[in-house]
């Protein structure tokens, strides 16, 4: 009976995916005055099938009209969009109607408050830290394991659950190596990350500490980077996700540019390949090309040929934010292979992929 109706449910979102729906889902923003709060609204403001109908914030914002909540410091070149200027802001303590929560909640407050509306009967699509390692939460990154999407069916929520989206490196470093993963095997990675002060949140880094300079720390990231990376590229059993086994080494660094993280990675294959099977992995990898997902990239991964690309300014924003870009893809003389890879922080590695997430959850009929 469960299986026939979600079946049925399928079939009507796949319509409403595609963008044929006569109407859209409302959904709610958590945390939507902040960094990534802005960017959710910023990229739903024309989504064929998602409306924001709800925003929430902390008490300092709350029962404030949103363009006056975000007075001095909404801080994208785009207008706050029309549809949500003059929504009340929610406060943390405020019941939600919509089925669908997007979450940029600060991580002092995400567990708790993700989980209220989960047990409430919401799903809640969320870029914070704080459920990404729980054992029956998916931490999902379409391209490369949506099956872990299957775990919500085990979660304690009832009609409700959490799935969330990796930190903004990770998911940088996931997309590169899934396909090599699939193709090869991986057996050793070392990632050493450059890291936009957009992703520290506003107002985040102090410009004097920052500027015409490189911190050589982002706390947290490093353990983040390895534990992520093995689950996300792990394989769901009865008893959950084995995580993948290979040896990685993170090493994470804050440097002077607004948006995308760079990284530099060397990578040791458990069977020698040439340099043209490396990159037909890279370039054939597009998983989600039928499924017709308003924000799935349809080049995931793309690989410059040039000497001095990816950049942060030239690349990304390429396919609106939702592309990795390789370059630099080469032999390294202690692992084996060597690549710069860089994604969008706030869109690729934060909100962007929470409504990707979204998409292929309305795709499988869980909304
Ligand atoms: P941010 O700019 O500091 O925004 C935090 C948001 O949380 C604001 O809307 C804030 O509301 C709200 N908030 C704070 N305390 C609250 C409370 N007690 N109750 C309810 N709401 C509260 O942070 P951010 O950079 O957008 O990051 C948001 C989340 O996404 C974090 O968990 C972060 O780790 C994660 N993330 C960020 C990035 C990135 O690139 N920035 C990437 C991936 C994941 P007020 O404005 O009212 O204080």
């Amino acid at each position: 009976m469960v299986s026939r109706n979600r079946a049925v449910a399928t079939t009507s979102n796949r319509t409403a995916v595609s963008g044929r729906a006569a109407s859209k889902r409302s959904v709610a923003v958590l945390g939507a005055t902040g960094t990534v709060g802005q960017r959710f609204l910023q990229l739903l403001e024309s989504h064929p099938c998602f409306e924001v109908a709800e925003v929430m914030a902390s008490d300092a914002s709350a029962g404030k009209r949103y363009e006056d909540a975000v007075h001095g410091r909404w801080k994208l070149p785009t207008p706050i969009p029309g549809s949500v200027r003059g929504l009340r802001v929610k406060g943390p303590g405020e019941r939600l109607k919509s089925r669908l929560l997007f979450s940029a909640l600060d991580a002092s407050v995400a567990g708790e408050l993700e989980e209220r509306h989960a047990h409430d009967g919401h799903l809640v699509s969320s870029n914070s830290r704080n459920h990404r390692m729980d054992p029956l939460v998916p931490l999902v990154v379409p391209e490369i394991n949506r099956d872990h999407l299957a775990l919500l069916d085990r979660q304690p929520f009832g009609k409700g659950g959490i799935v969330t989206n990796p930190n903004c490196s990770t998911i940088v470093l996931a997309m590169a190596l899934a396909p090599m993963h699939r193709a090869f095997g991986v057996e050793a990675v070392t990632v050493t990350t450059f890291q936009a002060v957009s992703g520290a949140g506003y107002p985040g880094v102090p410009s004097l500490d920052v500027l015409g300079n490189v911190i050589p720390n982002v706390p947290g990231e490093e353990e983040k980077m390895e534990h992520e990376t093995h689950k996300i590229l792990g394989r769901l059993g009865p008893k959950g996700i084995a995580p993948a086994a290979f040896a990685l080494s993170a090493q994470c660094h804050r440097v002077p540019v607004l948006d995308g993280h760079l990284e530099a990675v060397s990578v040791k294959l458990a069977r020698r390949v040439t340099l043209k099977q490396l990159l037909g992995a890279l370039q054939t990898f597009r998983p989600l090309a039928k499924l017709s997902l308003p924000s799935a990239p349809v080049e995931p991964l793309m690989v410059r040929l040039e000497d001095d690309r990816p950049q942060p300014r030239l690349d990304a924003d390429r396919e609106g934010g939702m592309g990795v870009t390789l370059g630099r893809v080469r032999p390294c003389s202690v692992l084996d292979w060597k690549f710069d890879a860089l994604g969008h922080n706030t869109i690729r590695g934060a909100a962007g992929a929470a409504i990707l997430n979204a998409e292929i959850l309305a795709h499988e009929g869980r909304i």
